[in-house]
């Protein structure tokens, strides 16, 4: 099964063009390459969530459109009435969702640098993706998007908020403007929500163009996969038929709404991260060498100089630290590199390797 021709009479072009995306081995590491939540929760809880899960039944199938996890997200989130919600095996699942819904060959559009899965699963869907380059500043370039926006006609927009890996806010009035100069859908994409002091949600209200996406993975449950969608209850409807029937585990259906239920835990933990965030930022600051970027989400993208981010990496990882580099990317990441904010003392030994790197 190792002929070439027989791959290519099998598979798209596309498909075998691309490459999987790739998760860095992290064993023996500090693991601050992912963005996940480094607290535990407190052992009365989990007591609690165990209890939970005991009642439910492996035999059946889960609600299949888990119903009372949804009403939950929906008081948790304060989503207006006008809207739906749709949820998936992380958000990952739900980006896949709308992708799979457009027509063939449709155009999406997004920003270069953003999360990779827009450009990931465009691509594996034979979908035309185009990203327009963000100003060195890592602002939206809005005569460049809107330019797009009238060239390529997008099917869908995505846009990270706060974006990924540069951990910025876009301008409100920017997000404005793209929703109403598109005639097609726009992803505003709170990956990023608990360390962000911003959101689209109420705007759902006033366009009908307009889906926020929201994820659970970044809150400090990256483990069970669930992601979700809220907009104008058409386009929900639509989704729905090309999503698979039980996409959301009896355990995760459980347990998300376990931990929505018990919020202050969570919360406590992301003004703990947004805390350490402050302080990791001013350390790198600190650091001749180094230029960090102001974040609003629980990572911090940082330059090295020129042409040494790659052996930076290399040297943090050799004293027991993964971080994600992203030099590789070039562009705007040329010599980036990008940090997940962690305990006080994973931060405290990420720094110093940085440091002991630089020497
Ligand atoms: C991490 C991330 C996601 C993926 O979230 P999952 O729910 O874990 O699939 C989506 N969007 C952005 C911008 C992210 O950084």
């Amino acid at each position: 099964m190792t002929q070439s021709s027989l791959l290519s009479s099998l598979f798209r072009k596309e498909v075998q063009a691309l490459s999987a995306y790739k998760v860095a081995d992290a064993k023996g590491l500090i693991k601050l390459d992912a963005m996940e939540n480094p607290y535990n929760w407190p052992e009365e809880l989990k007591n609690q969530w165990v209890e939970e899960l005991k009642n439910c039944e492996l035999n059946r199938y889960p609600d299949p459109e888990a119903k009372l996890l949804a009403d939950t997200l929906r008081v948790h989130d304060a989503i207006p009435e006008c809207g739906d919600i749709l949820l998936g095996n992380g958000s990952d699942e739900i980006i896949q969702m709308l992708l799979m819904a457009l027509t063939p060959g449709a155009a999406v559009l997004s920003t270069t640098p953003s999360f990779v899965m827009y450009r990931q699963i465009s691509l594996s869907l034979g979908l035309n993706f185009h990203g327009i380059s963000l100003q060195n500043d890592f602002a939206l370039d809005v005569p460049a998007m809107l330019a797009a926006i009238e060239q390529y006609q997008p099917a869908i927009i995505f846009l990270a908020y706060p974006n990924n890996p540069t951990g910025n806010l876009f301008a409100a009035e920017a997000l404005h403007g793209i929703l109403k100069a598109s005639s097609g859908l726009v992803v505003i994409d709170e990956a990023y929500a608990p360390f962000a002091d911003a959101s689209f949600i109420e705007q759902l209200a006033c366009y009908d163009n307009l889906l926020v996406m929201r994820t659970l993975s970044k809150m400090g449950l990256a483990g069970l996969r669930l992601g979700y969608l809220m907009g104008h209850p058409d386009l929900i409807q639509q989704l729905n038929k090309i999503r698979l029937p039980y996409n959301i585990n009896t355990l995760s259906q459980i347990s998300a709404k376990f931990a929505l239920t018990h919020p202050a835990v969570f919360d406590a933990q992301s003004q703990m991260i947004c805390k350490h965030r402050r302080h990791v930022f001013e350390q790198l600051s600190d650091i001749p060498e180094i230029t960090a970027y102001p974040s609003s989400a629980n990572f911090i993208l940082f330059r090295t100089p020129l042409d040494q981010a790659d052996a930076i990496f290399s040297a943090i990882r050799q004293q027991g630290v993964l971080i994600k580099n992203l030099n590789a990317h070039g562009g705007l990441l040329r010599d980036c590199l990008r940090v997940t904010i962690g305990t006080e003392t994973e931060n405290e030994t990420f720094i110093n390797a940085l440091q002991n790197s630089l020497r």
